[in-house]
Order: C-alpha cells, then structure tokens, then sequence
C-alpha cells in the first residue's frame, strides 16, 4: 500500500498552495477578513475570490468534460479541498461543491445550459433551503408549500439557517407539492431566483458572533422550468445532494492546520518554557496528531473509492465524523494550551494567535448539528455502515 501522493499530484498541490499563497497575503487578510460573515470573509470578497477560483479552472476541474469541466479525478478535487480549507480561503462552498454536482446528477438539459457555465467560471452565489424552524434533522416535517398556477409554481414559507442567503443569486429550495402517501414522498425541489417578488432574508446574530439568515417566502411565483427533477420526487434529490456536501465536508485541511499551528505555538520558548516539554501538551498533541492524520487519511480513502469506480456512502460519514470531532478536540486543547490568555477575543492586544482559537471554539459548536451533525452521522454509519437495526 501506498500512502504517497504521485509526482504530478504533488505538483498539483503544489501549484494550488503557491495559488493561494500569491492570493491571500497578509495585506489581502487584514482587508477583506470578517467576523460578521459565516464564512470570515467579506461577502464581495467571497464572491471576486470563487470567480478567480473559477478562472484558474479550479471550480470544475473535477466536473465530467461533456459540462465544461477538466475531467481530473477526485483525488485532485480533494486535494484543492484540503490546501483551501488548510489557508482558510474563502469560495468553496455548496456554491461549487454540491449545488452543481446536483444539477448534473437531477438537472434539466435547459437547467444545466443555464447554470452549470456560469457555476464554473465562479459568478454564482447559492443558499441552501432545506431547514426550517419545526424541520431540521427530521427534514421530511417541512411545511414550505408551492402550489402550481399555470406555468408556475407559487412558493409560500420559511426556511431558516440559511447560510449566506444574504449574498445569494439562487436558492436551492425544498417545498410540499403534494401531500404524499408517506412525509418523505410530495416533496419538490427548486431553483429560485432570489431576485424575486416575495423573497425576503432576515438576519441573526449567533454565538460565534457571525449572521445566520432566514428567508421568507411570500407567494414568490417560479417557473415550472425550475423544478429540479420531477414533481414529488424531491427527497430523492435531497438525498443525491447530501452526498454531494458530504464529500466535500470531509476535506481534512481544517485539523491538519489545527495541528500544525498547536505544534508551532507549542515549540516557542515563552520565559525560558516551551508549552511541547509539558508532558501532558506532548501526550494530548501527539494523540490528536495521530487522529487528525487518521481523519486525513480516511477522506483521502474516500475520494480514492471514487477514483476506483466506487460509490461511497456511510464511508463519506465517517470521514465527516473523523474530521470534525477531531476538530473539537484540537478545539479544546487550543483554549487549555493558552491558558489565562484563551478567553481573550480577536482585536485584543493580548490575544494570542490572534484570538483565532477562541473564535474557532465558538464557531465550530455547529459541526453538533449542521449538515447531520454528530448524532445523525452516528446514526448513517451505525445503519448504513454496520448494518444495525433503527
Ligand atoms: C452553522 C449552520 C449552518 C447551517 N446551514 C444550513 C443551510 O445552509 N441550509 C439549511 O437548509 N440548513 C442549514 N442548517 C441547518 C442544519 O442542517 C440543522 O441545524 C440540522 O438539520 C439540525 O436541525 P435543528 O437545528 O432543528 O436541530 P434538531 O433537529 O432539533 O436536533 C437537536 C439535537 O437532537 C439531535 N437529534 C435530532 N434527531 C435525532 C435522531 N433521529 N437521532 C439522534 N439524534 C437526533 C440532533 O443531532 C441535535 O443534536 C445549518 C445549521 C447550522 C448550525
């Protein structure tokens, strides 16, 4: 077994890392980081940034050639994953990763005409309307209705935790069509313009101190030639979407960057101490060293399972789990290596390391419950993986 990257996909990732390099200098940071916004970056600077990705022809290096794309396999595509989310770049999101994945697994002829060149050169931004307020992990209970009308469909409803709905040019919308047989069976899915009458975004302020967004439905009329799949058939496309955002959630760049920067600080003498001769730092580090590399080398196994002809599905799960509990934990021993001084926020002049610990503890309190959470994902491996009863 070899655990190595090839010749050409070390140059790769190489070229990806001086990319990114070249773009996200110290001067770019400290102009366009924003602690308002989800993502940390400023929404005008999210979207010039997804365009560049757009034309370095990194948005579809991983899409089949026939829809514009580069055609590379998908080890390339997790690779660009781990080195952006290791700099914290802004860009790959749902608006890249998942939405045009889906459109070309559920999209029609004229959907995937209209979206899927425009998705590749970077200029679309899209929300997510899947949760609402009594519809989270039970996501079947959605009350959002679209009713036909013609040549239209009117959608009247609430979507909540809509991340970056603020900033969208597109909603990628599940609404009741039909009361259905069972709750997972009249659901549809929509693409909606988010440009039109009826569609308003309401903004939160969440613990991590960043805007979370509700969006508003009010009688908002859309085409019929923006229902994605056929009528009644959304879960179907809801489950074919998931495993799309899945795979890119597991990109394992986020723990490998934890770890580094707690070895880093850990390997300074601060009066005539360094924190890495603490035997207790040296044993919780190298624990977490050995799992953050587990989580890399399980998401790694994954996109290889698709380079194999492979499907996975609870092995995408796992990935998830590995990486973002893992993340936790690094979390957690950040705030207890800094000691007195964890608590202290970004813009203090005490803080150290700029605060980013303490924010990223903050901030990733949602990998609990976000896109399955922990308890659900448990749930997906238990069942899907090990074969247990529900
Ligand atoms: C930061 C963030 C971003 C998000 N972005 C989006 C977005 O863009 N679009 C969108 O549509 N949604 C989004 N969501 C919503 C997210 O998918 C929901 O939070 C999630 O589905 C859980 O729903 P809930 O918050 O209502 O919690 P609940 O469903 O009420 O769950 C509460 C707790 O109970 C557990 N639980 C629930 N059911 C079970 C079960 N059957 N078995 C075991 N445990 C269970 C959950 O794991 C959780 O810990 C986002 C959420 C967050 C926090």
């Amino acid at each position: 077994m070899d655990f190595q990257f090839s010749e050409e996909e070390r140059a790769f990732r190489d070229e990806v890392r001086e990319f990114l390099r070249r773009e996200l200098t110290e001067d770019v940071i400290r102009a366009h980081r924003d602690h308002s916004e989800q993502g940390m970056w400023t929404a005008s600077f999210t979207k010039s940034f997804r365009r560049k990705l757009g034309e370095a022809g990194y948005i579809g290096m991983g899409w089949p050639k026939e829809y514009g794309g580069g055609g590379a396999s998908k080890l390339y595509q997790m690779i660009l994953w781990d080195e952006m989310e290791y700099h914290r770049a802004p860009g790959i999101d749902r608006s890249v990763t998942y939405i045009p994945n889906a459109i070309m697994s559920f999209g029609s002829p004229a959907q995937k005409a209209e979206f899927l060149p425009r998705i590749v050169k970077g200029e679309l931004s899209w929300f997510v309307g899947y949760s609402e307020p009594e519809a989270g992990s039970d996501l079947a209970a959605l009350k959002c209705v679209a009713v036909e009308d013609g040549d239209d469909f009117v959608i009247t409803g609430q979507k909540a935790f809509s991340s970056d709905a603020h900033m969208a040019d597109y909603g990628w919308v599940a609404a009741r069509t039909d009361a259905g047989t069972s709750k997972h069976q009249g659901i549809s899915m929509f693409i909606v313009d988010m440009s039109l009458p009826g569609v308003h975004v309401t903004t939160q302020e969440t613990l991590a101190g960043w805007t979370h967004h509700s969006v508003y439905f009010d009688g908002v009329r859309v085409p019929r030639s923006m229902l994605v799949g056929e009528r009644g058939q959304g879960w179907k496309v809801v489950m074919g979407a998931i495993d799309h955002e899945r795979a890119a959630l597991a990109s394992p760049g986020l723990v490998s960057m934890q770890i580094d920067r707690l070895l880093d600080f850990a390997s300074v003498e601060t009066d005539g101490e360094r924190p890495i001769d603490d035997p207790v730092v040296r044993d919780r580090l190298t624990e977490l060293a050995i799992e953050a590399e587990g989580a890399r080398l399980i998401a790694y196994e994954v996109a290889s399972m698709h380079v194999r002809g492979l499907s996975p599905q609870h092995e995408t799960s796992v990935a998830v789990l590995a990486k973002r509990e893992t993340a936790r934990s690094l979390d957690a021993l950040g705030l207890d290596m800094l000691g007195l001084s964890a608590p202290l926020r970004a813009g203090s002049e005490h803080a150290l390391l700029g605060g980013d610990i303490e924010l990223e503890y903050r901030d990733h309190l949602y990998f609990q419950f976000a896109a399955g959470g922990f308890d659900i994902t448990r749930n997906i491996v238990a069942i899907r993986g090990l074969g247990l009863p529900r």
